[in-house]
């Protein structure tokens, strides 16, 4: 069941609330209302950063498609078993008496045992007028997803530092041409840069415009009164990462990344309170199979949660055992 509710104030109780509709939260709501518990998503969209994706090539039994068919594929399962998922944007979260109280930006009132936070993280944009249309039609939030589609291609970068240097690392092999736009002065991956004869520095330049008809074939890049016009097969930009997670802040620590700090189980300080996707601690590679698998650990760690406080004898089981008992006759070789 899908709603989009307007602004009232309304109550839900639920088993286990998940924030975030991206492929770690959906994940999450499959595998929970898989075992008969109430899951109630919320989530300002449904897709995350994989609606930024134009295609998805290395998702494991996943014919190469845009990324957001994935999301709603795992959407469309998750509701199959009855998740229910929400429209919407979680503004604060209090614990009190062992029980979740989150609040939403229209005026929901939910209660949960359990809360998985699948908040993710969203690109830094430039803040230009047209950039949300050319998002998957030549302008790309991740070099190292996007990068095999512009081989041979002439391809323009926005990005600094260290992670300047690991894009420049993966995309100069690659395109024809690349357009380094660096907005500092001296920055130290501008003489790696260097190393490459098809890199072109574009030193304290900033992007002023966007253009193109169908897809994005123009950038336009500043420098005091200096304007240079770049004609680009695609523009990369590279330039950090926001998070959302502020109203979680008493409840969870975070490392110096801005991510939450989980156990390997997914779980944060705070009993009853997980944590999956990019957003974790426990996804070193920001990809969406990682993301979905961090959100399935939190499902099932929640979903253990659920029934220890419903005193249900029910439990999924970290492992195997190990037995060091003899194999029985019937299995020796
Ligand atoms: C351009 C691009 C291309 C990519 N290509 C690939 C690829 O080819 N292959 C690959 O494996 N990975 C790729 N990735 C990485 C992959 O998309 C991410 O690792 C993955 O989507 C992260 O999923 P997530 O669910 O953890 O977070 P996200 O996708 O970031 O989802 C977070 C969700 O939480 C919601 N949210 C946040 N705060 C709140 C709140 N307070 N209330 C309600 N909702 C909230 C957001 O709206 C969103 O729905 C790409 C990423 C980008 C940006």
């Amino acid at each position: 069941m899908e709603r989009d509710f307007g602004v009232e104030e309304r109550e839900i109780n639920t088993d286990v609330l998940v924030i975030g509709g991206g492929v770690a939260g959906l994940s999450a709501a499959l595998y929970i209302a898989r075992q008969n518990l109430k899951v109630t998503v919320v989530a300002l969209d449904i897709g995350g950063q994989l609606s930024y994706a134009s295609i998805i090539e290395n998702y494991p039994g996943f014919d190469p498609a845009p990324g957001i068919e994935l999301v709603l594929k795992i959407q469309q399962q998750a509701m199959s078993f009855n998740a229910e998922i929400i429209v919407d944007e979680v503004v604060s979260l209090e614990k009190a008496n062992g029980f979740f109280v989150a609040r939403t930006k229209k005026g929901l009132v939910i209660r949960s045992i359990a809360v998985i936070a699948a908040c993710g993280k969203a690109p830094r944009k430039l803040g230009l007028s047209k950039e949300d249309s050319f998002v998957g039609k030549g302008l790309s939030y991740c070099v190292i997803c996007d990068a095999p589609l512009y081989k041979g291609k002439t391809v323009a970068l926005v990005s600094f530092g260290e992670k300047g240097v690991e894009n420049l690392g993966l995309l100069a092999p690659l395109a024809r041409e690349v357009y380094y736009i660096v907005p500092y002065h001296s920055d130290h991956s501008i003489d790696y840069a260097k190393k490459f004869s098809n890199v072109k520095v574009f030193e304290g330049y900033t992007v002023e415009e966007i253009n193109g008809d169908k897809k994005l074939e123009k950038v336009v890049i500043k420098r005091g009164a200096e304007k240079v016009e770049l004609l680009v097969d695609a523009l990369f930009v590279e330039i950090g990462f926001e998070t959302r997670i502020d109203f979680l802040k008493q409840y969870v620590d975070i490392t110096e990344k801005g991510e939450i700090i989980v156990d390997s189980l997914g779980a944060t300080k705070t009993p009853g309170l997980f944590a999956a996707g990019d957003i974790a601690s426990n996804t070193p590679y920001k990809q969406a199979i990682i993301s979905a698998a961090s959100g399935v650990i939190a499902a099932l760690s929640a979903i253990n949660y659920v029934n220890m406080v419903k005193g249900a004898k029910r439990k999924v089981t970290v492992d195997w055992e190990k037995k060091s008992l003899k194999q029985p006759k019937r299995f020796r070789l």
